[in-house]
């Protein structure tokens, strides 16, 4: 079994239910068991800033999918939802990123591990510490030290753990 982090993210179609609906899809993933969520967070959105607030989350997931094969089941749940890719940093009803795939580094067009945006994206590294404060990301550091780095600026802690 592999141990991967996933982000979720979303901002539109009540966010809030579509990231609890995607706990529930990843709970479905083939060959895998969803161990734990983090709480839910809401953030001001980056880049394209005239679109809604975003809900985000990360969870751990301990699979035998290969990274590939995850990152395809994932696409396939962001499908299911109706998600379409129009633009960098649209309005999305979810987005599923892998953060970490049992440590491993990884560098192709389809999938780079760690994730190379996470470690300077607090909408990320706070749900993580949240859940694996000691994990190393990569050569960042740890989730708890990338966090408290980064600071909450612009994101509230949302609801308690399910
Ligand atoms: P986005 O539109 O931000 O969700 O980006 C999705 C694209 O990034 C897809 O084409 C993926 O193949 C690619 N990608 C590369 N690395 C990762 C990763 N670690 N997790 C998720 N998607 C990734």
């Amino acid at each position: 079994m592999h141990l991967a982090y996933v982000a979720l993210g979303a901002n539109l179609d009540d966010p809030v239910t579509q990231v609890h609906a995607a706990f529930d899809a990843l709970r479905g993933l083939p060959a895998s068991r969803l161990l734990r969520t983090s709480s839910l967070y809401r953030t001001a959105p980056v880049g394209y800033a005239e679109q809604p607030d975003f809900i985000n989350a990360v969870c751990l997931i301990d699979t035998t999918l290969s990274a590939q094969a995850l990152l395809a089941a994932l696409h396939d749940i962001e499908a299911a939802f109706g998600r379409e890719r129009s633009f960098r940093n649209a309005p999305r009803t979810l987005d599923l990123d892998i953060i970490d795939y049992a440590h491993c580094r990884h560098s192709s067009d389809a999938l780079t591990l760690p994730h190379p945006r996470a470690h300077e994206r607090s909408f990320v590294m706070l749900p993580l510490a949240e859940i694996a404060p000691d994990y190393a990301l990569g050569s960042y550091g740890t989730a708890a030290g990338l966090a408290e780095r980064l600071g909450g600026s612009g994101i509230d802690l949302f609801s308690p753990p399910i």
